[in-house]
Parts: C-alpha cells; sequence; structure tokens
C-alpha cells in the first residue's frame, strides 16, 4: 500500500498533511526514514514507525458518527453530500460504509464501519438489537399511543410492527423516547402515521448498549472504542 495511504488510512490526517510528516522524515519502515508518498509498505510485514512510535494497522475501522441533519446515509450520491463524504481521511483501502440509514432529516448516532459481520449484527432483523430515538411529535403523545406501540402497529403497506417501547414525558408530552428493534423505511414516522401523528424531529441516541458519545458534535464522528464493538458483537 502506498505510504500516504496508508498513514491516511489509520488517522494521521489528510493525504496533504501525511504527505508533510513524511517529508518531515517522521516515518521509518523497518529502521529506514521513508519520505515519499509513492513508497510501497506491507504493514503486515514491516515495521512502521511515526514519530518513534509503532503504528497500528487494522484492517477494520469502526467509527461513531453524529450524523448531521441533510446528510445521507449512502457512500456516493450525484446530489446530495453523504456521510462518508464528511470524513476527514480518504480511506481508500478500507472503504467505510454506514451501518444500517438514518433519513436525511434524522440526526444522531450513526455507525460506519468496513466490517460486514458487525454491519450484520446491528442490521438484521433476526437479531432484533434495540435503536433508541428521541422525537418531537406534531401533538401529545398519549399512553394509548405507548399501548398500540407495545403491542405493535399496522403500518400503511400492511406490515404489522414488533412491539416497540414509547417513553413519554409528563413535562413536554409532545416530546417522546422510543425503541425499536427493527429498521423498515421511515419506520419510527410510518409508525407515529399509524396512530394519526406526525414526526417533526427525530434524532437516534443509542444502539444496543452504545449511546450516542455527548462530546461528538453534529458531523463529528471518531474510533469506537475496542469495548465498544465487542459489546455490539
Ligand atoms: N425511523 C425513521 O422514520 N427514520 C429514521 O431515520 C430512523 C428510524
Amino acid at each position: 500500500m502506498r505510504a500516504d495511504k496508508l498513514l491516511a488510512n489509520t488517522g494521521f490526517g489528510t493525504r496533504k498533511e501525511v504527505k508533510k510528516l513524511l517529508k518531515q522524515g517522521a516515518v521509518t519502515v523497518d529502521g529506514q526514514k521513508v519520505t515519499q508518498a509513492s513508497e510501497q509498505i506491507d504493514p503486515d510485514t514491516q515495521d512502521v514507525e511515526v514519530k518513534g512510535e509503532p503504528l497500528v494497522y487494522r484492517e477494520y475501522i469502526y467509527l461513531m458518527m453524529n450524523k448531521p441533519k441533510d446528510v445521507i446515509c449512502a457512500t456516493e450520491d450525484d446530489l446530495h453530500e453523504t456521510v462518508i463524504d464528511i470524513l476527514e481521511f480518504e480511506d481508500i483501502v478500507r472503504k467505510p460504509f454506514p451501518v444500517g440509514r438514518l433519513d436525511k432529516d434524522t440526526d444522531g448516532l450513526l455507525l460506519l464501519t468496513n466490517d460486514g459481520k458487525f454491519s450484520h449484527a446491528l442490521t438484521s432483523p433476526k437479531k432484533g438489537v434495540p435503536k433508541t430515538y428521541t422525537a418531537t411529535i406534531d401533538q401529545a403523545v398519549t399512553t394509548e399511543d405507548a399501548e398500540a406501540f407495545s403491542e405493535g402497529v399496522t403500518l400503511d403497506d400492511g406490515y404489522e410492527t414488533k412491539p416497540a417501547e414509547l417513553y413519554l414525558n409528563e413535562e413536554y408530552p409532545e416530546t417522546v423516547t422510543i425503541t425499536i428493534r427493527e429498521g423498515k423505511y421511515h419506520q419510527v414516522k410510518r409508525m407515529f402515521e399509524s396512530v394519526g401523528k406526525r414526526v417533526l424531529d427525530l434524532k437516534r441516541i443509542q444502539i444496543g448498549s452504545i449511546p450516542l458519545d455527548e462530546t461528538l458534535g453534529s458531523g463529528e464522528y471518531r474510533d469506537m472504542e475496542e469495548e465498544e464493538v465487542t459489546q455490539l458483537l
């Protein structure tokens, strides 16, 4: 793999920034300085150090993002900005993709990976991993709605949803927390439509036992901790 790709893929900055690192002589391979961005490096068989620290190359990448609104969950799109476009690095080798989808106007917790097994474990309907959202509705949400959701509601296409939990907010009855265990297209919005209500705002705050890192601003992301990944597998 090219030296600049390897460094960019392991979090040492953009291609431009890693080129600077190489020029500065900060990178050694098997003890020899490497200054050319095009130098071929095999991270599995060669010892790579950056500023004297061993570089750890992982095949898989796991990112947690606070997805902003107006950005779509796709890898490429001619019209809209995608969640891949907002990654600051160019990971050509590992190619992360979004785990499941959030609507363009939904924000909050989104995971990205290149690990198909991890993605499957979180999105497969059989696994039923809970996903929790906060929602603002156009009118008060009631205990009747909570009861209906707990039994499953019928969506516009006739699909019967699995039981979902609605946590009502006494002080702000238009604001709720909802946990679902499946991910049909526009599921939360369509569940509220089935009880005659409209979702005005939707944010995902948790997947399984992993909450959105509150320190991530809108559009920010970070590597997931190893324990976070194993907890979800
Ligand atoms: N349900 C929706 O309606 N939209 C989302 O983005 C996620 C769940």
